[in-house]
């Protein structure tokens, strides 16, 4: 973002997430993978899909994947948002598996389109707190 203050809602880490966003402040993507069978998942589910199992490591991602689908929000459900709208919200799949909820920069709205290779950049939105946002792939 640029210089002047984040003025947005920042997500906070949990205990099962905090490994996600010490990554992202560092510039990594990070998942989890099953220990079992080496499904990539999400922070925030305790169990692989697959074979259910609750053995993971964290990895690190790489970064790339392609636009899931989005949207563009229109409506200013947040005054926080009053400033940025209308904006696109969007699904990525990560090259490993995953969908992450995120956000699609350099690149106008009316250029998104699904499928769209796209890689991540980390958006340092406070001291604390780095986003993990993608862009159109190189
Ligand atoms: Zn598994």
């Amino acid at each position: 973002m640029a210089e002047q203050e984040y003025s947005l809602p920042i997500p906070v880490a949990d205990e099962a997430s905090q490994e996600f966003f010490d990554g992202a402040k560092e510039g990594r993507l990070m998942l989890l993978r099953c220990s079992q069978c080496g499904r990539h998942r999400l922070p925030g589910r305790e169990r692989c899909a697959d074979c259910w199992s609750t053995e993971t490591e964290w990895v690190q991602a790489s970064g790339r994947g392609k636009l899931y689908t989005f949207g563009v929000m229109h409506q200013k459900y947040h005054p926080a948002f009053a400033g940025v709208t209308p904006y696109n919200f969007a699904i990525v799949e990560l090259e490993e598996g995953p969908r992450l909820v995120t956000n699609i920069v350099e690149c106008e709205n009316d250029d998104l389109r699904t499928d769209m290779p796209v890689e991540a950049v980390f958006d340092s939105v406070s001291e604390e707190t780095t986003l993990i946002r993608f862009r159109p792939a190189s």
